[in-house]
């Protein structure tokens, strides 16, 4: 299969994805290790002389192979590895790559920023957060020398786009490797690897998965870089169950179908609540007034299923209108069928120190959505039923 192909051929045919039976569904290797008819023989596969199956730990098992070679294509990358979460494949990245510290540019998932500014602290990694529109402060940081340039884009909860080729050069030519966080885009939006980044992270938990039914992590790029990530994964336990493992090749066969629904839905409800008069600001970089679009345009295909929009009323308002929501889940979360809503303040960047999050444009009136697959007209009825509850004169 060659990644020539289409994204929607791929995310069916694409992948090592064979079963002697002939069954166009992927079976599952639910085992956690394969037995050998000889002592030579399993000494081959150990010693990596002979490509063989092993031990499931170790990603050493056809249902995961298949998932990762299938990953690969859709990130036109010369492997994936996967994880049994988003977080799992962002901790290992860091574990394995920031040594000398790292840089991370805008803003990113709450949980991401926990680990660097709590937990990875405490191992001497330090990071220093730097804005996208600063490049000169970027080059200073680069010229001290630093491994890691990381971020996200577009980025959780604001949507703000950065551009990748343009960071990408800058920190190549101090040596310092890119990995840009792409659960927002997904593949099928976006592909950092052929942007010029070494490394693509997802958490497979929302678009690539779907259904809000899987949690699971994707890293994409080289394998001279993933071979030792590869050995942190397997010494930190962090490999995906075989079940789950199957369960993300059959949703990633509806991904680029998904995608796009998710894409013509999200800009309608963009248009929708721009146009309204209780509504400060949207944030949804496929809107052409955003500051974001010329660039989004660029290097994005889709401009993805998330918004987020800022309610007059302050935070009081906000938490009525997500109460008051019925066909949107009121759930931390994105990129499953169902359309979600979610106060980033109580949910995503709960606990956040309050300057950084004013830093960020995270305010208590800003309401993220995740918009699913639905009739779009029936979302924003029940949109309009929401905000007329507010009683705004
Ligand atoms: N990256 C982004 C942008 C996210 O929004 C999240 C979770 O919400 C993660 C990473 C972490 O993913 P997971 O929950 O699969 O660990």
């Amino acid at each position: 299969m060659t990644t020539k192909q289409n994204i929607s051929t791929l995310c069916i045919h694409g992948g090592d994805i064979t079963d002697v039976l002939g069954s166009p569904s992927m079976p599952l290797y639910d085992t956690t290790t394969f037995g050998f008819d000889s002592t030579a023989d399993l000494l081959e596969v150990v010693n990596g002389t002979k490509e063989g199956y092993l031990y499931t730990r170790y990603g050493m098992n056809p249902s995961i192979k298949a998932l990762e070679s299938k990953l690969a294509l859709l990130d036109g990358a010369e492997q994936s590895l996967v994880f049994s979460s988003g977080m799992a494949a962002i901790s290992a990245l860091f574990l394995t790559y920031a040594r000398r510290g790292m840089i991370c540019v805008g803003d990113i998932y709450g949980g991401t920023m926990q680990l660097l500014t709590e937990q990875l602290p405490e191992l001497g990694i330090v990071t220093q957060f730097i804005d996208p529109a600063d490049l000169v402060h970027l080059e200073k940081q680069l010229q001290v020398g630093i491994d890691l340039v990381f971020f996200e884009t577009p980025s959780n909860p604001t949507l703000k786009i950065i551009d990748i080729t343009e960071i990408t050069k800058l920190a190549h030519k101090y040596g310092a490797l890119v990995a840009i966080d792409n659960t927002f885009a997904s593949p099928a939006n976006q592909k950092p690897l052929l942007l010029g980044a070494d490394f693509a992270i997802q958490s497979a938990t929302k678009f690539l998965g779907g259904h809000s039914d899987l949690t699971a992590g994707v890293l994409s790029g080289q394998t001279k870089y993933l071979n030792r990530i590869n050995a942190w994964r397997k010494n930190l336990g962090q490999m995906l169950a075989p079940e789950i493992a199957h369960k993300l090749v059959r949703s990633l066969s509806t991904l680029p179908l998904r995608i796009q629904r998710h894409n013509s839905n999200a800009l309608a409800i963009a248009h929708y609540l721009e146009a309204h008069s209780t509504v400060n600001h949207v944030y949804y970089p496929g809107l052409a007034g955003s500051a974001h679009h010329e660039v989004a345009k660029k290097q994005m295909s889709g401009f993805g299923g998330m918004l987020s929009f800022e309610i007059k009323g302050g935070g009081e308002a906000a938490i009525k209108l997500v109460d008051n929501l019925q066909l949107f889940y009121l759930a931390p979360s994105l990129g499953g069928t169902e359309s979600l809503v979610s106060q980033p303040v109580t949910t995503s960047h709960f606990g956040m120190p309050e300057q950084a999050l004013l830093d960020r444009g995270i305010t208590s009136s800003l309401i993220r959505l995740s918009v699913g697959l639905e009739e779009v007209s029936d979302l924003i009825q029940d949109l309009e039923q929401a905000i007329a509850s507010l009683n705004f004169k």
